[in-house]
Formats: structure tokens, sequence, C-alpha cells
């Protein structure tokens, strides 16, 4: 498998944000979202077998982990991967994209799952047969760029019933869109999901990789 980078710091998104996770960040990703911050991950990384990404992150001693991208399943070892972390009781959560079936991820890992908005660019990508492996401890995130992105999300979560599946997270594009018009959004329509910040860029700042 090609990796981009392991490392350890505080879970920054998620209903998991402020945990201490180690983080796999793979090589590769399947699409270009027009707000993408880890362009880095699509080429950039080493060649890792199994047992050595396994070993590196057992080295943190940190029972959290998130496997995550780029895109995680373009690599089909990946599925393996998810299942030696859960053999050895880790809690796994996997950050995937939306456009590759997650049919086949153990479902004992946590799935952290996007839904592209109109304004990534990418929201024809999605593969909405995914909607319906979703567990209620799974989360759906969608990044929101502006108020049309925000209604198309809000309009999405009725239509597809995500409250009775899941846990919904609505993400503002770092940098793009204040926190606090999205949080007034959500109040004002008394929309109940989780507002999710990207706590990681508050702390150590956008630019930085390895956080
Ligand atoms: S899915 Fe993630 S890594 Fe891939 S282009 Fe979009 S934001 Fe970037």
């Amino acid at each position: 498998m090609k990796v981009c980078e392991i490392f350890v710091s505080i879970q920054g998104e998620s209903t998991y944000a402020g945990l201490p996770c180690v983080f796999v960040r793979m090589t590769g990703c399947n699409l270009r979202c027009a707000y993408c911050d880890t362009t880095y991950a699509y080429s950039e990384g080493l060649e890792m077998s199994e047992d050595e990404i396994f070993e590196s992150v057992s080295s943190y001693r940190v029972r959290l982990v998130e496997i995550t991208g780029g895109e995680p399943l373009t690599q089909k070892g990946v599925l393996m991967l998810i299942e030696r972390f859960l053999n050895n009781r880790f809690v796994l959560l996997l950050e995937t994209n939306g456009s590759m079936s997650i049919k086949d991820v153990d479902k004992r890992a946590v799935i952290i799952m996007d839904v592209k908005t109109p304004r990534s660019g990418m929201s024809a990508e999605m593969d909405l047969l995914n909607l319906k492996y979703l567990k209620a401890d799974d989360e759906v995130k969608f990044v929101v760029v502006d108020r049309e992105d925000f209604e198309w999300a809000r309009s999405f979560i009725v239509d597809y019933g995500l409250l009775d599946k899941c846990k919904v997270l609505l993400s503002p594009a770092y940098g793009i869109l204040p926190p606090e018009d999205l949080s007034k959004w959500i109040i004002d329509e008394r929309l109940p999901v989780r507002l999710n910040l990207q706590i990681q860029k508050y702390i150590y700042g956008s630019n930085r990789r390895g956080v």
C-alpha cells in the first residue's frame, strides 16, 4: 500500500474530536474537490506493507486510529488493514469521500463519510448506494461552502432520512465560510445536526502537515 503519512495528533473532526488519535493518511484520491486541503496526498508517499503500517501505528500507544486520505478505498489492501486493527481491539475510524462503495468495509469500523455538495464540484461522483450501508454509529459529513450548499445539504438530509440513519455533521469550508454563518443557519433552521469544526486548524494553523 502507498502511505502518505502516519502521525499522532488530536482528532480534529467528527464526534471523536478532541481525542488523541493516530492518523494513517493513504496516498491517492479519485476526486478533485474545489477546496481540497490535502493535495499533497494525491501522489506523495512510500510503499508500506500491512505489517509495517500496523507496527508504526502500534508504536504510538493510542487505541484510536483513523484511516484517511486522499481516498483510502482506492487501495485494495485497506479493507484487510481495517480488519487487522479491529481484530487487535483498536477503535477504527475510516474517513471516506463517499464516491467508493463502503459495502465491504468491516461493520465494526466507524465510517465517516462525506457527501459532496455542489460547490465541491464533485457531487455527481457520490455513490448513493452507500446510504443503505450506514450504521447508527457512522457519521455523514457535508463541507458547506455557501448558503446554496447549506440548503442543498438540508434537502439531502431530509430527502434521504439521514437523521434516522446515522450522525450528521455540517462543516464550514475552512477559510471560505465563517463558522458563525453556518452556526446561525443551523440554529435558525432548528436543524438537529452537529457543527463540525476542523479544530486541528485552529490549534496548529491551516498549513501545517502531520497534525
Ligand atoms: S476527497 Fe478529500 S482528498 Fe480527495 S480531492 Fe476531495 S477533499 Fe481532497
